[in-house]
């Protein structure tokens, strides 16, 4: 049986904020403002898994109302994502990721995300895709004030 399951989040690049996607604190000038670590990568990816199994979104699981997610590890949140499909019966079988940022320049630092990311949803470094889109200057994201990210999973039970 698959599923398939698509993600989308975006944060407001804001000054003081440190900058983390993909679990990996990336040198810049702003980072992402949000509850948790703010990782718009990992969100998108949490919230295709949970897409996929019919579980809503990570609103839900992890309100940003609730102040024990303060400040928290979006990667230890995708941790707890990936135990629930587990139990669900579920595995990856590949997530294709884009990341759409202005700046600062990404695919120098996908080396070190994608077998991370590859680790916590247990599978191979070649069935996490990672790829970084620019909005060519045009819009709020083009402008620099935030970075978005789209996931797409496949989930095999
Ligand atoms: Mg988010």
């Amino acid at each position: 049986m698959y599923r398939i399951g698509q993600g989308f989040d975006l944060h407001r690049l804001e000054a003081g904020r440190r900058l983390v996607l993909g679990g990996v604190e990336i040198p810049y000038e702003k980072g992402l403002l949000g509850h948790s670590d703010a990782d718009v990568l990992v969100h998108a990816l949490m919230n295709a898994i949970l897409g996929a199994l019919g579980l809503g979104d990570i609103g839900t699981h992890f309100p940003d109302s609730d102040p024990k997610y303060a400040g928290i590890s979006s990667e230890v949140l995708l941790g707890r994502v990936a135990k629930t499909m587990r139990q669900s019966g579920f595995e990856v079988v590949n997530a294709d990721l884009t990341v759409i940022a202005e700046r600062p320049r990404l695919t120098p630092h996908f080396g070190v995300i994608r077998p991370r990311l590859a680790r916590v949803l247990d599978v191979a470094e070649g069935c996490v895709n990672l790829k970084a889109n620019t909005m060519e200057g045009l819009g709020p994201i083009g402008e620099g004030l935030g970075i978005a990210a789209q996931a797409v999973v496949l989930l095999e039970k």
